[in-house]
């Protein structure tokens, strides 16, 4: 179990033991401040070395206005430490306001959440005694570019961004985390049978890092069966990594299957910069209650502890956790009258690891972290640009008429530069040529204008086209350009095309 950390970056690596390092806390919303009041307790009577500065974010920065929920000198704090220990913080319901969470993953290049999810069999009650699985989900990307817009009255999207260098640094971290904590495999999740593109790139790059780690095994599940398994079986898992919102679905469940969501801490790892978190949200249906689990940030910041060369202090807490979790002292979400011996709260929680600090687990293994943190120098791969040539556009529409015929009437004399109309879709489905008149159109529809054969057109080309369109009282609502990329093409087919 010594595994359960996360990787140091150099400029911490060579801590000195009695260094003492900065780190930023914020206290958070809902049951964030109980649990952090409890995890600094114990921090400070096991002898972490640490001096903090406490930062405030989250619902009352939001509700003073503040729509990204953090002023200007918290992040200056944070730029200062580049080690933050965070609560869960509220992210109000409604217009304007932007998760934090995602803003400081983002914005402080923190691509990797590393999320231990491990049973505790027999002394916290789970379906799954033998469990010890990695999620390592990618963290800056995909939906959560939180790009959205409502384009008609009936149509709203969001996009879904994924980047080849991303990509790289994720699966590489997990290939790497793999190889230097003794993990016999790596599975990658995706649904690239349906987003061939997206999800496709995020197999393909898995597939070629995945042979430079020939000792480690590897293999491929589509997210949605792959999902199904972990619930079931979970010991035949051991790292998995995966694009954001699946392993942010999927780590919950991990959790949750341990024995309770309340249980897991992670860590978000950037480029000389890291936050330390619990894996679940502010939980305000038990807020003001001392009623909630501490042990997601209490195991967050054992992970902080080895990330910043204090290993062992971090052995300390961690051992003196498990021995409290063995020795029955337990909140109510892990509570079973056949193997606890005692229910408690959250800050009584804290205490009984105070009182163990120093002691270890009799039956579940101890952890040792002296083989100190580890730390990978991830680079993406300089690859050759591709050769791009545009050779047309979709060009969507809000169109009220519900009939593709009637659109395609005005659209299909048109041709700019040899671009013409070659198929509509709505919602991805083709609805003309030859469409079903079964399928359900919404007023928001896709019209590929392309060259054939595919040869190159200017830019100038797809403004004129759209000026076209434009004229025929026709409302374009936004484009994409469709290229060939060495010669392939760079785009994906209607469904039913
Ligand atoms: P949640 O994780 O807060 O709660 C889900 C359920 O799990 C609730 O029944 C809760 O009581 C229980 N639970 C969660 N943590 C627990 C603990 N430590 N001990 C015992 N029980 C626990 O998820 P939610 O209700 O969907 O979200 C509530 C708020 O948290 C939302 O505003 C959301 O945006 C926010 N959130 C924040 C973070 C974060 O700060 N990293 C992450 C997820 C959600």
């Amino acid at each position: 179990m010594n595994d359960q950390v996360t990787l140091s970056q150099k400029q911490h690596a060579d801590t000195k033991i009695s260094t003492v390092t900065k780190i930023t806390v914020a206290h958070g919303d809902g049951i964030g401040p109980e649990i952090m009041d409890a995890t600094l307790r114990i921090l400070h009577a096991s002898g972490a070395r640490l001096e903090t500065e406490e930062i405030e974010i989250g619902e009352k920065v939001y509700l003073s206005g503040n729509t990204s929920g953090i002023g200007n000198q918290a992040w200056a704090s944070l730029r200062n430490t580049r080690v933050f220990l965070k609560a869960p913080i509220t992210t109000p319901q409604g217009g304007g306001y932007k998760s934090l969470n995602v803003t400081a993953r983002k914005v402080l290049g923190l691509y990797a959440n590393v999320r231990p999810c491990v049973s505790y069999h027999p002394f916290v009650h789970t379906k799954h005694p033998v469990m010890d699985v990695v999620i390592i989900r990618e963290n800056e990307e995909d939906l959560y570019a939180g790009i959205e817009h409502q384009q008609t009255d009936e149509v709203v999207q969001c996009l879904k961004l994924i980047s080849r260098p991303g990509t790289e640094k994720i699966v590489r971290y997990a290939f790497e985390y793999a190889r230097a904590y003794g993990r016999r495999k790596v599975t990658c999740f995706t649904k690239d049978n349906i987003m061939k593109m997206t999800d496709g790139i995020f197999h393909k790059i898995f597939d070629e890092i995945g042979k430079e780690y020939p000792e480690i095994g590897k293999e491929h599940w589509i997210v949605d069966i792959g999902a199904a398994k972990l619930a079931e079986t979970p010991e035949v898992f051991d790292v998995i990594v995966m694009p954001n919102l699946y392993g942010d679905i999927l780590s919950d469940v991990a959790a949750q299957i341990t024995g309770s969501v309340g249980l897991a801490g992670s860590a978000n790892i950037g480029a000389g910069f890291a936050m330390f978190e619990a894996i679940h949200g502010s939980a305000p249906d038990i807020a003001g209650m001392n009623k909630a689990n501490p042990s997601g940030l209490i195991l967050a910041a054992v992970q902080m502890l080895v990330y910043i060369g204090q290993a062992d202090v971090a052995e300390k807490i961690h051992n003196a956790w498990l021995r409290t979790i063995e020795d029955g002292v337990h909140t109510g979400d892990v509570y079973n009258e056949a193997v606890s011996m005692e229910r408690v709260g959250t800050q009584e929680f804290a205490n009984a690891v105070i009182v163990r600090l120093g002691l270890k687990p009799q039956q579940l293994p101890a952890v040792s972290y002296m083989n100190g943190s580890k730390s990978f120098d991830i680079k993406p791969r300089d690859i050759a640009p591709a050769v791009r040539e545009l050779v047309g556009a979709d060009i969507f529409l809000c169109f009220k008429e519900k009939d593709p015929e009637v659109l395609a009437s005005l659209l299909k004399d048109i041709n700019v530069s040899g671009m013409q109309l070659q198929m509509i879709t709505n919602r991805g489905t083709k609805v003309w040529p030859n469409g079903f008149p079964e399928t359900y159109c919404t007023d928001h529809w896709r019209c590929r204008f392309i060259r054939t054969p595919q040869q190159g057109v200017s830019n100038q080309a797809v403004i004129d086209l759209m000026q076209k369109i434009h004229n025929r009282r026709l409302e374009v609502i936004k484009t994409e350009h469709l290229y060939l990329m060495d010669g392939k093409p760079a785009f994906s087919a209607g469904q039913g095309q």
